[in-house]
């Protein structure tokens, strides 16, 4: 089976990690803060916080900008469920603005239409979570003015989209949002195993997420409510919660970290070659926006469906069958049964469904090799080819 999604470890991946394993320390060592500067030096932001999965970095980021009880979040529906899963940590409620039908992210005409709407209600959301699908930026001037106009905040859940960069600037710099998240997970684009980061340029942000990754406690006597009864002393001045990254993860990361350009470049070499072989097919291929250096995480396609006598679960299927691990990202989360009974109902989303009925993910990852990808091809035409 071809995997739609792979991690590429080294040898020097497995001496960093070893190395970790034979010294000092496994987890509150030197490692994570030097991933952490690793990762804020290369996307341009001024602190980074590492912890255990970005659904981690994504509950202290809520957390962190005072999201609680009666709050609103507003997501994308085309997304990791963690993205909105966020919201109701926190106590908030949670609601979804549809996509943009062509980069698949959560559309800015139909947010300040929503966003109208709410503040009739006044129901507007405290947090609104731009989620860049597949490695392609969300329309962040767009959503950043928004956020200006009508008073909220931005995270940016750019768990696809490490090394991708927006208006010529990496993602993960926070240039139009308060905190943005990647994930580690090992179908990313750079893996801890897991692990996740939140990335600040603002100093009270920064110290409030460092806080909620380890259970609200401080050694620092300026974040003291007295002075320290002596050198054992910590206190707990929030709830916080344990969070933390380990050493070797961390390990792994600062090694990845060195390949992701090279990580990145790779899947555009991959996508354009998609490009090509899969242009003559009735599908909709990936639509980049000028304005975007997308991470690449996915390459999503289309199927459509009026062209082909096959429905969207039997070509699915025949990929499958055939070898192709392809995957499906993402089923709409406002249909997930933990999220209908709060009341909401398929059409609400309707671009979001359309999407839903017609994407495959198919392979996308550092280690496919053209050989790998011309067979993938080649099954597509193979099931496509009984065209109508
Ligand atoms: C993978 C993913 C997450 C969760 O990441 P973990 O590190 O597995 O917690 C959140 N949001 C999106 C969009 C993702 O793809």
């Amino acid at each position: 089976m071809i995997p739609y999604g792979k991690q590429e470890i080294t040898q020097a991946d497995i001496d960093a990690v070893v190395e970790v394993l034979k010294s000092d320390f496994l987890t509150q060592g030197p490692t994570v803060p030097k991933f952490e500067r690793s990762v804020a030096e290369h996307v341009g932001a001024t602190h980074a916080v590492a912890v255990n999965s970005a659904t981690s970095a994504l509950h202290i980021a809520c957390a962190a900008l005072g999201l609680g009880k009666d709050d609103w979040l507003w997501t994308s529906p085309v997304t990791f469920v963690a993205s909105a899963n966020c919201g109701l940590y926190c106590g908030a409620h949670v609601d979804f603005v549809d996509i943009d039908p062509r980069t698949y992210n959560l559309c800015p005409v139909a947010l300040k239409a929503k966003l109208e709407l709410a503040k009739q209600e006044k129901r507007l959301p405290k947090v609104v979570v731009a989620v860049h699908l597949c490695g392609q930026p969300c329309d962040m001037e767009a959503i950043g003015a928004l956020a200006a106009e009508y008073g909220f905040r931005i995270i940016e859940d750019a768990s696809h989209a490490i090394g991708g960069k927006y208006k010529g600037e990496f993602i993960g710099n926070s240039r139009y949002s308060d905190i943005t998240v990647f994930s580690f997970h090992p179908v990313k684009i750079v893996t801890t195993a897991e692990g996740g980061m939140a990335l600040t340029n603002d100093d009270r942000l920064a110290e409030k997420l460092n806080l909620l990754r380890s259970h609200g406690i401080t050694r620092d006597p300026a974040l003291m409510t007295c002075e320290p009864h002596g050198p054992w002393y910590y206190q707990q001045v929030d709830l916080g919660y344990n969070y933390r990254m380990t050493e070797l993860q961390a390990a792994l990361g600062v090694s990845q970290m060195q390949r992701l350009d090279d990580f990145v470049a790779r899947r555009h070499e991959l996508a354009s070659r998609y490009d090509q072989l899969l242009g003559a097919l009735p599908l909709t291929l990936p639509w980049q926006h000028p304005d975007s250096y997308s991470g690449l995480h996915l390459y999503v396609i289309r199927l459509q469906l009026a062209q082909t006598s096959l429905s969207h679960r039997e070509v699915f299927e025949g990929l499958r069958e055939q070898g192709i691990g392809v995957n499906l990202h993402y089923i709409p989360v406002h249909t997930q049964p933990y999220y209908k009974q709060m009341g909401f109902r398929e059409d609400d989303f309707p671009n979001s469904m359309a999407y839903y009925r017609e994407a495959i993910s198919i392979p996308m990852f550092h280690g496919l090799t053209f050989e790998e990808q011309d067979r993938v091809v080649s099954v597509i035409e193979e099931i496509l080819g009984n065209v109508k």
